[in-house]
């Protein structure tokens, strides 16, 4: 028996990313946690692609980080291909990503939880819940032990009641090689939840040494590597290479010909996919105009001999997965060493849930990741680590921690969770988040780490480096608002680098302001101050250049509060709205809401795409006025 006697304060079934951060933030607020999972060696499986972070997902990964999470410090040790995307764009829509080498990024979560003195990591399949007088009290495993618990956190990600699909062979499992969990639907269900089918499906795997790499586009990492948690100081690990290459007419004729052997165009699958992340044969089909897709041919692993061909999702038969594989230049020769598939399994309905995410119908059990409809090992860890820190704050009698929409994209995430059920799995975008200049990726220490250093989860060295890092940008800011720039280099300055012209008296801050100039660029008209350390500087310009945007993003979320009952114009122009997502566009067409108000609570219409109305509406009227 373990060191409890089998009594805990906190389980969590289930130890993929949201098990592991659910287990983990209260264990290291000092309760004691039963991490109860079907096969310790498949803790922290990235069951898709090897890599963590992405736009949007990388913020998440940071936030997690900020508030004391363990995501970002996995993926610095592991990280062999780090990338800052959308570098060229502006500083919101950057996000942070890094191909993980997949065996080591599961050692060391393992390794993690193993060394984690409050938590007790058993293998084993939870069946029953131990509910009484609509509380939770324990759990009972497949094989009859109980277990005690105060709070139980129910992370069983794609494992329930799930079936495999690769032709027409379809298998009863979670994941390859990997069972089913069929029990514990079936007493939530009789405990009165609700749950509804999703899908998502994986790419084949080849083996590294039959690829032709010279056949491929190679795009190098970042050198220097951006490491993800704020505590990391520099990424040590040699990084490798990513190689692009494409379909073609070829690849895409074969699909079409073999588009009756799909189990998803047989109809066999009833649950809705990833509308962003769509099979290689939904790509086809919905976008037949397209002559060729991306392949991303990415290295599972430094040592590995497999290679993730990201873009190729499929649950084709393995004999037309092998022929349209060897149609794509670079891998003609390929040997496909493990089949795609597609998995359908049941999720739970998120209006089952609160912003805590406990449930709405038995006291003190919560759900968190892929069970509540969402997508991504990301978007499952924001949900973990917020599970757990709301099942500790039960435990010690405190007020569950609610992330605004203005604080987070954890925020964001819970909040879209909790006002619209997701018909398809859902997945974290900017175009998510209304307030997304206030949370980039690079602002979730000063933003979070206070908030978990309060909680005692984040190190008060992680919140105070936060709290320096904000009040040196504060202070250099004042500083370069308070010195006059010398005239005679302010205009040389600008007028090298075509920024128009200074007048006497223009305060540095100004100059930094104009969008050709970068902060390197005003060093010389600095004094003798000591000069920020190189992350301050480009702290210190994106606050600087965007403080106007952020301003007027606030207000607009104020003004957006009296707008419930704005008139929307029957023949409103959607397709004019620039930013607008496709959904949201796709909907808002079909519905034509009367007002900003009803335009607002339409499923697929984000709080993001509703700024983008108002400000369009504006432009629209004045039109209309004119004309
Ligand atoms: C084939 C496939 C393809 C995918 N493709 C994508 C993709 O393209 N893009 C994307 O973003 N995401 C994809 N995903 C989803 C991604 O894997 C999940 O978003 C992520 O892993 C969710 O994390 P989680 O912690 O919620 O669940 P998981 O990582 O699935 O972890 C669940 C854990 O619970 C355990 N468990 C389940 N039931 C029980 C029980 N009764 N008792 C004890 N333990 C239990 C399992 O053993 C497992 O360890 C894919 C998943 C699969 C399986």
């Amino acid at each position: 028996m373990s060191r409890t006697d089998g009594k805990y304060d906190v389980a969590v079934i289930g130890a993929g990313h949201a098990g592991v951060e659910a287990a983990l933030a209260p264990a290291r607020l000092g309760f004691r946690v039963l991490l109860l999972t079907l096969d310790r060696l498949a803790v922290g499986r990235m069951s898709c692609n090897p890599a963590i972070g992405g736009l949007a997902k990388g913020h998440l990964v940071r936030e997690i980080d900020a508030l004391g999470g363990e995501m970002a410090r996995a993926i610095d040790a592991v990280g062999i291909h780090f990338k800052l995307l959308n570098r060229s764009r502006g500083p919101a829509v950057q996000g942070p990503r890094a191909q993980a080498d997949r065996d080591g990024y599961s050692a060391y979560m393992l390794g993690v939880v193993e060394n984690e003195p409050n938590i007790d990591l058993k293998d084993g399949e939870a069946a029953d819940l131990i509910v009484t007088g609509g509380e939770i009290r324990g759990l009972v495993t497949a094989t009859g032990e109980k277990y005690s618990a105060d709070s139980v956190i129910l992370t069983a990600g794609t494992f329930l009641s799930a079936v495999m699909f690769t032709g027409d062979r379809k298998v009863a499992g979670g994941r390859r090689n990997e069972p089913a969990a069929e029990r514990l639907g079936e007493r939530m269900r009789t405990l009165g939840f609700r749950t509804a089918r999703l899908k998502t499906g994986t790419p084949p795997r080849v083996r590294r040494s039959t690829v032709d790499w010279s056949r491929a586009w190679e795009q190098k990492p970042d050198r220097p590597p951006l490491p993800f948690s704020f505590g990391t100081e520099s990424i040590d690990r040699p990084q490798v290479s990513c190689w692009i290459t494409r379909t073609n007419d070829k690849t895409h004729d074969i699909i079409r010909r073999n588009l009756d052997r799909s189990p998803l165009f047989r109809g066999e699958i009833g649950g809705a996919g990833p509308r962003y992340c769509p099979s290689i044969e939904d790509k086809i089909h919905r976008f037949a105009h397209q002559p060729s897709h991306h392949v991303f041919l990415e290295i599972e692993g430094g040592d590995s001999d497999l290679v993730y061909p990201n873009g190729l999702s499929t649950s084709l038969p393995e004999d037309v997965q092998e022929e349209f594989l060897r149609s794509i230049p670079g891998l003609e020769e390929c040997e496909m060493v493990i089949p795609g598939y597609a998995v359908e399994y049941d999720f739970f309905p998120s209006d089952q849930i609160r912003r805590s995410l406990e449930t709405t119908l038995v006291e003190g059990l919560y759900l968190a990741g892929q069970m509540n409809g969402t997508s991504g090992y990301e978007e499952a860890a924001a949900q973990g680590i917020m599970a757990g820190i709301n099942a500790a704050n039960r435990c010690r009698g405190d007020r569950p921690l609610v992330l605004s929409r203005a604080e987070a994209y954890i925020g964001v995430l819970v909040d879209d969770l909790v006002t619209r059920v997701p018909r398809e799995p859902y997945r974290m975008f900017t175009s998510r988040a209304e307030h997304r200049l206030i949370l980039r990726h690079d602002t979730a220490d000063v933003r979070l780490a206070p908030v978990g250093a309060a909680l005692g989860l984040a190190s008060e060295a992680a919140a105070r480096r936060a709290a320096e890092k904000d009040r040196d940008a504060r202070r250099e800011i004042a500083y370069l608002s308070s010195r006059t720039a010398p005239f005679h280099e302010a205009n040389e300055l600008t007028e090298r680098l075509e920024a128009g012209p200074v007048r006497p008296g223009t305060k540095v801050v100004e100059i930094l302001r104009r969008p050709a100039v970068s902060y390197d660029d005003i060093l010389p008209l600095r004094d003798g101050e000591p000069l920020p350390a190189p992350p301050l500087r480009r702290e210190v310009e994106v606050r600087v250049k965007y403080a106007g945007y952020v301003e007027r993003q606030i207000r607009l979320v104020e003004k957006l509060k009296k707008m419930e009952n704005r008139s929307i114009p029957t023949h409103f122009a959607y397709e004019e709205v620039g930013g607008l997502s496709n959904e949201a566009e796709e909907k808002l067409t079909a519905f034509r809401p009367e007002t900003l108000g009803v335009a607002s609570r339409i499923e697929g219409v984000t709080p993001a795409d509703v700024s983008l109305l108002v400000v369009y509406l504006d432009r629209w009227e004045r039109t209309e006025e004119l004309s």
